[in-house]
């Protein structure tokens, strides 16, 4: 696999009121392509001074592939959720003792949501590396570009949870640490330089992380990734702590994209591992 730097410009516009102002043809669409169990404590950081009482339970929730098309560029996938594997082993053919469990209903699979769609995919972007958001590379196309956040490969862990990426040609590092912020949230890029889809730096759950935003006609949509896992993180105003690299860093981030969607609530929300 051949590591480069994704080619990224500066956006023209400089403020999100701005670029809401000018939405364009783009649209989402969202796949649910597996679930996992995760403990509630985790998903929210109990040490957080205002976490309170949270229950110790397991909750299921859904795994995600997004597809987005655009009236011009085509086809783009965010995340590619899991492949086909999980649906006759909760490990993903993947062994070791760290590596966790799944649950798959059959055609819950990346590769059937995208069968039979006549979908020519540009590139697929990745939020960050862990398995449940890249184990359905496996049944993508490896020859076009992925794409990651810079310093994601520094912490991507083939050996213990699966190496997902080893068919694909070329992965792309974007690096935000040129680009202007763009507030309240970090540095952000126009990846189509039309305004229409943003990747903007998260970091946190992990050093790459990149949420995205999809500026269409039927009103902004942001899509946070694992920068919060559910809709109650959004709601509490605190970053989860689970597979969480950086649990500071995380929290400042979760707290700067509430501030954004405080400022524009025009902007429909979607948490890593909840649909709101
Ligand atoms: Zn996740």
């Amino acid at each position: 696999m051949k590591l480069k730097e994704y080619k990224i410009k500066e956006g023209a516009m400089k403020s999100w009121r701005e670029i809401f102002q000018n939405p364009c043809d783009i649209i989402l669409e969202s796949f649910k392509t597996g679930s996992v169990n995760i403990n509630r404590r985790g998903t929210i950081n109990i040490k957080h001074p205002k976490a309170g009482y949270i229950k110790d339970e397991m909750i299921n929730v859904p795994i995600f592939s997004h597809l987005i098309k655009h009236n011009k560029f085509g086809y783009y996938l965010i995340d590619t959720g899991l492949d086909a594997t999980y649906t006759y082993d909760p490990y993903g053919g993947v062994k070791g003792k760290y590596v966790d469990k799944f649950f798959q209903e059959k055609n819950e699979n990346i590769g059937f949501h995208l069968e039979n769609k006549g979908i020519n995919l540009k590139n697929i972007f990745l939020s960050h590396l862990h398995p449940d958001h890249i184990a359905g590379v496996r049944e993508l196309p490896k020859e076009i570009p992925y794409i990651v956040g810079k310093g994601e490969i520094e912490q991507y862990k083939p050996e213990i949870y699966g190496d997902f990426l080893k068919d694909i040609n070329t992965l792309y590092e974007i690096d935000f640490s040129t680009l202007n912020k763009i507030p309240p949230l970090g540095p952000s890029t126009d990846l189509f330089g039309d305004g229409s889809f943003w990747a903007i730096s998260t970091p946190g759950h992990t050093k790459g992380h990149i949420s995205y935003l999809i500026n269409g006609i039927y009103g902004p949509i942001l899509l946070t990734m694992d920068a919060s896992f559910i809709g109650d993180n959004l709601l509490l105003k605190i970053a989860p702590s689970d597979y969480t690299e950086d649990i500071a860093l995380a929290q400042k981030t979760l707290e700067n994209i509430c501030e954004f969607l405080l400022e524009y609530p025009q902007v429909k929300v979607l948490a890593g591992h909840e649909l709101l």
